[in-house]
């Protein structure tokens, strides 16, 4: 009888490995930028037809590969990039395991043309999947030109599966942004069917790069963002709260110089914002994490997308105050706009000492070192006071309309006394000054089972904010103390208001986010209502109070809470500019 278990023929086993590196033609693009950047290239050139699903070209000027060294290229786990299993862990380059090239050769055909600059030859090497065809001498620049065609030719089950040709230029488009941005010092371009759709020329201005990835509008908003505590040092940008976007994808994380997707950072970031942005909206954050290779593992997956971290924790913590303290600093785009402050003189960024056991900080964008010149740098402006804002009126006693600057602002009154409440009883909390009082006679409230599960697993949260509230039978509980800036009026509604709001809240969330959500629903139901007229004075006195906020731009469920129309739209309008 034949044996139950074979081994299986070197094509299949192949072709199970080539589909864990080559999803789809995307891949392909990743895999050989990486060796494009690898390879020491100033300049790489992208070309796709049919977003990648027929052809495939790069093409750059580094350092070429040996012609005695082509055919080894395409072998599984043929590598220049390590020797040793110590190596690994001090990886410099993007790739090191040796499985592009020939996994790429056995999906499709794939012709390679490279020549190093000591010799005066080429190497065509001409494979089709898999198998090498032809190898001859030719005629070529200095660099290598790696020509895919034909995607997954062999493979009819993976073809099957690629979506339309849009939405494989998309996932290439993306491959080629994450790669270009940390990379400033080198130039990208990228042809799809004889057109440039891309082109981010090297530049001596490194920000350049970033404005003409994301755009003017983002690039005004970023703020410059260094931190180091120990062995995690990150630098990068993080937008200002003015701005976000419906989705995650102008989230770029790299470790070590390598784009990875990682979740407990998003969660890092996501959690900053809170607050400050609105709900659902994702903020624009470049970090660059520089992490001694000891703690960290680069080889946990064969896209090399994902890392492990020896202490995860750290990191969290290290992103959540980054974050923060650059929001705490930025001005709001309020003072933005009406204050015409000047732009203050770059401070010199202190220069990390190596205490740090890897080789350099790793940071395509040093602030100092950009070359960008001082009136150029748009992230930095001075403290100086802006000029106040007059009240001009109140719109149908739910908007505030102020001049500032020449700029108008309408400001919504019960968002804006939302954000201002929330930061008082915030600071209140945080400075442990807040006081309760006590109620003659206690109230009692009846609770539902879902309600009075909620408020058990708070109930530490509520007492540190001023509530003293007792079980006094089966979902009877007695309210005996209330923070004392809330009016007694009827603080069984709050309670209830804050239990809805917790009820939204991830339950293993953690205490912050409870006492968030206290906080919140205080501060929503403690503000001025819309549809309230107001005395001049008291909206006086409500701007005053919005201007020391100057992290956010929203309520703290997220809603904005003024919008500017600036002084040129409105010269615009009259056709003087
Ligand atoms: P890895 O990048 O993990 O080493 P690859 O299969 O992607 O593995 O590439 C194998 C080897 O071929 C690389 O280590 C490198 O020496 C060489 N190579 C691949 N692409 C290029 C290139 N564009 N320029 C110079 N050498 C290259
Ligand atoms: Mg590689």
């Amino acid at each position: 009888m034949p044996s139950k278990i074979q081994i299986l023929p070197d094509h299949i086993s192949q072709t199970i490995a080539a589909g864990e590196v080559i999803e789809r033609p995307a891949s392909v693009v990743k895999e050989l930028l990486e060796n494009a950047i690898d390879a020491g290239s100033s300049e790489i050139l992208v070309e796709l037809k049919a977003g990648g699903l027929q052809l495939i070209r790069v093409v750059d000027n580094g350092e070429g590969i040996d012609s005695e060294d082509v055919a080894v290229a395409l072998q599984r786990y043929a590598t220049s990039k390590i020797k040793t299993l110590e190596d690994l862990y001090t990886i410099q380059t993007l790739g090191f395991r040796g499985e592009a090239l020939p996994s790429i050769a056995s999906v499709s055909h794939m012709t390679i043309t490279t020549r190093v600059p000591h010799s005066l030859s080429g190497t065509r090497v001409i494979c089709e999947g898999g198998e090498i065809k032809s190898i001859s001498e030719v005629g070529c620049p200095i660099g290598t030109e790696v020509e895919v065609k034909n995607i997954f030719y062999n493979i009819p089950v993976k073809r099957k599966f690629l979506k339309s040709i849009r939405s494989e230029l998309r996932h290439a488009l993306h491959h080629f942004v994450r790669l270009s941005l940390s990379h400033p010092s080198i130039s990208f371009k990228l042809i799809h069917e004889g057109r440039m759709a891309h082109e981010n020329l090297k530049t001596d201005f490194p920000l350049v790069r970033i404005e003409s990835i994301l755009g003017k509008e983002i690039y005004d908003h970023l703020k410059k963002l260094e931190f180091e505590d120990g062995e995690v040092r990150i630098s990068g940008f993080t937008s200002l709260p003015v701005i976000s976007k419906g989705n995650s994808d102008g989230i770029y994380l790299y470790v070590n110089r390598r784009f990875v997707k990682d979740r407990m950072i998003y969660k890092a970031i996501t959690e900053a914002y809170r607050h400050v942005i609105p709900a659902g909206k994702f903020p624009i954050v470049i970090l660059f994490f520089t992490i001694p290779p000891f703690a960290l593992d680069v080889n946990v997956h064969p896209t090399k997308t994902e890392v492990k971290f020896k202490d995860p924790e750290k990191i969290y913590q290290a992103v959540s105050t980054a974050i923060q303290m650059v929001l705490e600093e930025s001005p709001s785009r309020l003072e933005e706009v009406v204050g015409q402050t000047g732009k203050k003189e770059v401070p010199p960024s202190e220069k990390v000492q190596s205490s740090f056991p890897f080789r350099e900080p790793w940071d395509p964008y040093p602030l100092l070192d950009s070359g960008m010149k001082e009136e150029e740098i748009p992230m930095v402006r001075d403290g100086g006071e802006p000029p106040p804002l007059h009240i001009l009126g109140q719109i149908r006693g739910t908007y505030i309309l102020c001049e500032g600057g020449g700029n108008l602002i309408f400001i919504d009154q019960h968002a804006a006394h939302e954000r201002i409440l929330f930061e008082k009883f915030k600071k209140g909390y945080e400075t442990q000054s807040v006081t309760s009082e006590r109620l003659l006679v206690p109230i009692l409230i009846e609770l539902s089972v879902e309600e009075s599960f909620i408020l058990d697993s708070a109930g530490k949260a509520f007492q540190v904010i001023g509530f003293e509230i007792e079980p006094v039978g089966d979902k009877l509980y007695a309210i005996r103390s209330i923070p004392s800036f809330l009016s007694q009026e009827d603080p069984k509604e709050v309670i209830r208001e804050i239990l809805d709001e917790l009820s939204f809240l991830n339950r293993k969330g953690k205490s912050t986010e409870t006492i968030d959500g206290i906080l919140v629903t205080l501060a929503c139901h403690s503000a001025i209502r819309g549809n309230f007229i107001l005395r001049k004075e008291e909206m006086e006195e409500l701007v005053e109070n919005l201007t020391p906020f100057n992290t956010s731009a929203t309520c703290p469920h997220g809603r904005p809470f003024f919008f500017i129309l600036p002084l040129d739209d409105l010269k615009k309008q009259f056709k003087r500019k």
